[in-house]
Formats: structure tokens, C-alpha cells, sequence
């Protein structure tokens, strides 16, 4: 049994590994470098494997550094399942094909400069397309069925509580038969973060591939940073200026508009927010928004208690999101005190760094910071306090006011991380520590030998590790068996499922009364187009009752 490290060692992005056991080999992640231009160069760099040699993907969840390259993989040729959890599914329909469309048109503006500078065109790193086949091949779990992939190896999900769909996922190998049991803990969020739940432990398992990005630091702000959050807020719209918080568009957005949204209905506190307007100006976190709220089953009790109550938790009064390129620009037009939450959460592309050229030098503005920002980016210069950063090629004089609060991460910190290990009831032999920056990982690896006497390894990027057979022997009872006829199975479920929504979009598509309204021409299209689809209705029906009756 080996384990391979391809991304996200001795560093935080491009998370992705696979497991060879039992003769299969599983990947666990495909995501993209991102960060300095060095790093994102990792992203096309010849693949260190061959992906037909791949039998399943798992996906811990839906951010793009562990996400990112699977639209790669179907480029390349890979045919099999991803398996993840619904939400992760729901989202990474929207954020891979957002991706691919940043892949495409950052590929469109190099190729203009390359054609002026007489070079040959470059090929994006994968297209729409790409990201629509993949889609096409994502399986949905639930978290805790214990899932048997085939008849040696059996995987289950668990809330890892750092997103929407997030998970831990624990691998039972069966080798000889003996059962090892190796957890990837993923990303680890921390407690008591809004909407999601807190995260699982996984109880029991001989080795442990766990992520160390705040493996030796601790969170400023413990608890209620959206206290110190809203009074800053609250002096700035005071003096009449603008608050501009950089946001990751899935995720840290919805726990801001679920944080006003309780400081509003629940607390009273700012009433302030009767008169200020909140915009969301991202494309992506507007989709994104709308993807939780189609999968409220996810969120924690407190959410779920405020849909109950008849209160939305992701929608408040004075919300707006913005809808085009025109009303995001107009909102640097217009000088009243406003709230704009933008993307991207590092200030390195999106329509943020519109609202930062516009309003950086005004002393009136606040930049608030919520989220981790990666050496390298625009976000990290202005929260270590750059006095001027070029955006756009223009160079802008820094005024405003820069506030970082560190609470709101998704990731669990350094006394998080000890307190996951201290729970789990039967420790792992050893600790493979990745998804984190050097500062943090051999601190961390020191603390784990120290307090708990286990053993750790840095994995350095295409490290491979023997990991010996025969851990624990456990008896395993499935929940569900993912045959490839189940996967089949499932396939046609959903496709069944999508069959029927759209014939009732269809339905509503034109309203009687609208017929009167129909000029000559969109009569005759319209005519041939429902004959057409009448015609396809039939034929499906008459070979569904044909061959289910056959298989009779
Ligand atoms: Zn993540």
C-alpha cells in the first residue's frame, strides 16, 4: 500500500494525492496551485501520472485548490466517477465552470499579446467543455455511509465543518485480510462557524493525512469577530465612507450575509443597516448564494432553526446583489457610505480590485479583510500595510483605513488542531502533515510528537510513502455499495431527475395567454420546434415501456 503526494506539500494549494491499495489506485483531490505566478505555473506541468491508471476520485470539497484540475483530467482522458457529497457537487457545478471560463479568457488575453509579439498561441488549461464532461461524471454521497467501492476498499464521508459539503473522508483497505484504515482529515474548519456545522473527528484509523495551514498559529479573534467586524463598520458609514471587504465568493460571503442578517433580525444592533446598503458584487457569490440556499439539509441547527422561524438566513432587507458589469461600476460612481462585498477574497482578480483602485486613496474608505491572504497577493501587501500598490498598471496611493480580522477563517488554528488530534480514540501510528506553509508544518510536527508521542512526515511534492499492511482489523458493515452498476444506477437516477425539471421548465416556457401575443414568425419556429420535441416525448416513452418490459 503507497501513498503519493502530488500538490499541497510544503504548501497550501493544489491539493492532491492517491492511495495505491488493493490494486486500485484512488485519488483524493485534484486542485489548482494558485497564488505567485512560479506557483500557478505548477498547474501545467506534465502530469506525474497517467489518469487512465486512476480508478476513483474522492473529493473532499468544493474549493478550487482541491477542486480546480479535475476539469484537467477529463481533458486528458480520464472517464471515471468523482464521488463527493451533494453540496460539494452543487457547487463545483458553478465553480469549475467558472474556473474554466477564467482559464479560457486569461489564455484569450496572453494569446492577443503573444499574436503583437509574433508567438505561437498557447492552450488553456482546460475549457468549458472539459468542466462539462466532468460534471457530467459526479456521483453524490451521503456524509457517514460507510461506501464500499469494490470488494477491498470502502470509503466514508464526514462533516470536516470548513464549508458547505465539506468532508473528512476515512479509507478502509482491506489487504490480506487485514483492514488498514488511513483518514484525510482535508481542510478542518474551526467551531461555532456561522451556517456550517462544527467538524467530526474521525475516531479510528492507522495513518493520517491531515492539513496544517494554521498548524502553529492561533486566531486573534477566538469568538464573535463579527462584533469587532460591525464596530468597525459601524465608524466608518459614520463618517460618511465606504466598507470594502475582499471575500472568497463560496463560503466567507454567506457567513457575512448571514452575520448581518442575524445582527439585523436577532440583535438589533445596527440600525445603521436600515439605511445602508450591502451589495454582493460577484457573479460567483450570487450563484453560490444561491446554491446553500438549496442545500439548507447541510446547515448547522442554528440556520436550520431561523428557516423554521420563517426567516431566511442568507437574505436582509437592504441586500443587494448586483446583477452587471454596469451596476458594479456604478457603485464607484456614487460617493454615499455603502458595504461592498466583492471577489476575489485576495484582491488578485474579479471586480475587487475595481472597487480598490476606486476607493483606496479615499481616507474616508475601510478595507476589511476576512479571510487568509497568500504571500504574493495584492490582499497580503495591503494587509501588511503597503503605502501605494499598482492595480491595473496604475500605481494608487494607499489612504485607507486596512483592518484584518482573522476569525473568520475557515480553518481551525493551531489549539483547534491539537484538540482534533486529543479526540480521536484510537491514534494513528502516523501523521502525515500537509496543506501547509513550512512555518506552520514542523512547529506543528514538533507539538505532535511532544504532546501526543506520535510520529509525523513532511511530505515533500511527489514524496511517495510505503505504508505498511495490516493495521486493525474491523468488521465493516456497508451502507452502500458502489458498484459500477450502482454507479450506473445513480448515473440514470439523476439523469431521470434532471429529464423530469426540465420538461416541467419546458412546460412553463410560454404561457397561454403569451400565444396571442406571437407574431407569424414565432408562431411557424414555435410550431416546429414543439412538433420536434413532441416527437422526442413519444419516442423516449415508447422505448422506456419497450425495454422495461423486456427486462421483465
Ligand atoms: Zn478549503
Amino acid at each position: 500500500m503507497k501513498i503519493k503526494f502530488y500538490g499541497s506539500a510544503k504548501e497550501v494549494t493544489g491539493s492532491n494525492m492517491i492511495l495505491e491499495a488493493a490494486g486500485k489506485k484512488v485519488m483524493i483531490d485534484c486542485g489548482l496551485f494558485q497564488g505567485s505566478s512560479a506557483t500557478k505555473a505548477k498547474n501545467f506541468e506534465e502530469l506525474k501520472y497517467n489518469v487512465n491508471d486512476i480508478d476513483y476520485v474522492l473529493l473532499t470539497h468544493s474549493h478550487i485548490d482541491h477542486s480546480g484540475r479535475i476539469p484537467l483530467l477529463y481533458k486528458k482522458g480520464y472517464r471515471g466517477n468523482i464521488i463527493c457529497t451533494k453540496a460539494t457537487k452543487d457547487l463545483c457545478d458553478i465553480m469549475l465552470i467558472d474556473s474554466a471560463n477564467i482559464q479560457e479568457s486569461d489564455t484569450e488575453y496572453k494569446n492577443h499579446k503573444r499574436n503583437r509579439a509574433g508567438l505561437e498561441p498557447l492552450e488553456p488549461l482546460y475549457t468549458i467543455d472539459d468542466a462539462n464532461i466532468a460534471l457530467k461524471h459526479f456521483i453524490a454521497v451521503q456524509y457517514h455511509d460507510l461506501i464500499k467501492l469494490d470488494d477491498n476498499i470502502s470509503v466514508k464521508f464526514t462533516d470536516s465543518g470548513h464549508m458547505l459539503g465539506s468532508s473528512s473522508i476515512t479509507i478502509y483497505v482491506t489487504e490480506n485480510k487485514k483492514t488498514t484504515i488511513i483518514g484525510f482529515t482535508s481542510d478542518l474548519g474551526k467551531k461555532n462557524t456561522p451556517i456550517i456545522n462544527d467538524p467530526e473527528v474521525i475516531e479510528k484509523c492507522d495513518y493520517l493525512i491531515m492539513e496544517s495551514t494554521y498548524g502553529n498559529r492561533q486566531h486573534k479573534v477566538k469568538s464573535h469577530p463579527e462584533e469587532l467586524m460591525f464596530d468597525i463598520i459601524e465608524e466608518t458609514i459614520n463618517k460618511g465612507g465606504t466598507v470594502i471587504i475582499p471575500s472568497f465568493s463560496v463560503g466567507r460571503t454567506q457567513e457575512m450575509i448571514y452575520a448581518f442578517n442575524k445582527n439585523l433580525a436577532i440583535k438589533k444592533k445596527l440600525s445603521i443597516f436600515d439605511k445602508v446598503p450591502v451589495y454582493i458584487d460577484s457573479p460567483l457569490s450570487t450563484s453560490a448564494t444561491e446554491v446553500y440556499k438549496k442545500n439548507a439539509q447541510f446547515f448547522d441547527d442554528e440556520a436550520k432553526q431561523y428557516i423554521l422561524s420563517g426567516n431566511n438566513p442568507l437574505d436582509f432587507p437592504n441586500l443587494n446583489f448586483t446583477k452587471s458589469v454596469e451596476d458594479s461600476k456604478f457603485l464607484n460612481r456614487d460617493d454615499s457610505p455603502k458595504i461592498i462585498i466583492s471577489s476575489s477574497g485576495m484582491c488578485d482578480a474579479g471586480r475587487i480590485r475595481h472597487h480598490l483602485k476606486h476607493n483606496l486613496y479615499k481616507k474616508k474608505t475601510t478595507v476589511l479583510f476576512v479571510g487568509y491572504q497568500a504571500v504574493g497577493s495584492l490582499g497580503r501587501l495591503l494587509a501588511d500595510g503597503a503605502k501605494s500598490v499598482k492595480i491595473f498598471g496604475d500605481t494608487i496611493d494607499v489612504r485607507a483605513r486596512i483592518e484584518m480580522i482573522d476569525g473568520f477563517s475557515g480553518h481551525g488554528d493551531m489549539d483547534d488542531l491539537d484538540e482534533y488530534i486529543s479526540q480521536i480514540k484510537e491514534k494513528p501510528e502516523k501523521i502525515f502533515l500537509v496543506h501547509g506553509e513550512d512555518d506552520q508544518l514542523y512547529p506543528f510536527a514538533e507539538r505532535i510528537k511532544g504532546k501526543f508521542d506520535i510520529d509525523t512526515y513532511i511530505p515533500d511534492s511527489y514524496a511517495c510513502f510505503e505504508l505498511e499492511k495490516g493495521g486493525k482489523t474491523s468488521e465493516l458493515t456497508h451502507d452502500r455499495v458502489l458498484t459500477k452498476n450502482t454507479y450506473e444506477k445513480l448515473t440514470l437516477l439523476e439523469l431521470v431527475t434532471d429529464v423530469k425539471r426540465q420538461v416541467k421548465d419546458i412546460s412553463e416556457l410560454i404561457a397561454y395567454d403569451e400565444i396571442n401575443n406571437l407574431n407569424q414568425q414565432q408562431i411557424e419556429t414555435f410550431i416546429k420546434l414543439y412538433s420536434g420535441m413532441r416527437m422526442n416525448i413519444k419516442n423516449l416513452v415508447r422505448e422506456v415501456e419497450h425495454n422495461t418490459k423486456v427486462d421483465k
